[in-house]
């Protein structure tokens, strides 16, 4: 990031927080060359978040794709659907303050199960259960797709 007021463009950041409600990251930067300080927030827009999956591969990031895992593991599990739907918007949330657009799916898997156990227990170990033959697999679609129930295709 260029210095604003000597315009060298080696600066560096000396602390980062969330801001705004964990909406944008607050930065402080540091101008060795001139000894400025300048403050910058950083905000991720979703379409841009791309998930990088284990295998090296990148693919845009997908809330309905998220989602449907989620529900999935919930099925027939007596959880509010309002909760669920505040559950998925805290995980995106996350991701979205993360800092970074460029997030390994791992990191998404391990959010999603800190936010299942919290709850509910059996859909957690439902998850969890095929989270690790995904890290083994090493493939997103397949981890979403051993998450879908047996019986007639959606939609
Ligand atoms: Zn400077």
């Amino acid at each position: 990031m260029r210095c604003p007021f000597c315009g060298n463009v080696d600066t560096q950041v000396k602390d980062s927080r969330p801001a705004e409600d964990h909406v944008a990251i607050r930065r402080r930067r540091f101008c060795p060359a001139c000894g400025g300080r300048f403050t910058t927030y950083e905000r991720v827009q979703l379409r841009d978040l791309v998930v990088i999956k284990s295998n090296g591969r990148r693919e845009d990031f997908d809330r309905d794709k998220l989602e449907r895992s989620i529900r999935i593991a919930l099925q027939k599990r007596p959880v509010d659907p309002e909760r669920i739907d505040q559950m998925i918007s805290g995980i995106v949330r996350r991701l979205e303050s993360m800092g970074e657009t460029d997030i390994p799916s791992k990191v998404i898997g391990e959010i999603v199960m800190e936010a299942l156990a919290r709850i509910d227990t059996v859909a957690y170990v439902r998850f969890a259960s095929v989270y690790k033959n995904f890290q083994e697999a090493g493939d997103f679609d397949k981890f979403v797709s051993e998450l879908r129930p047996q019986g007639p295709p959606e939609e």
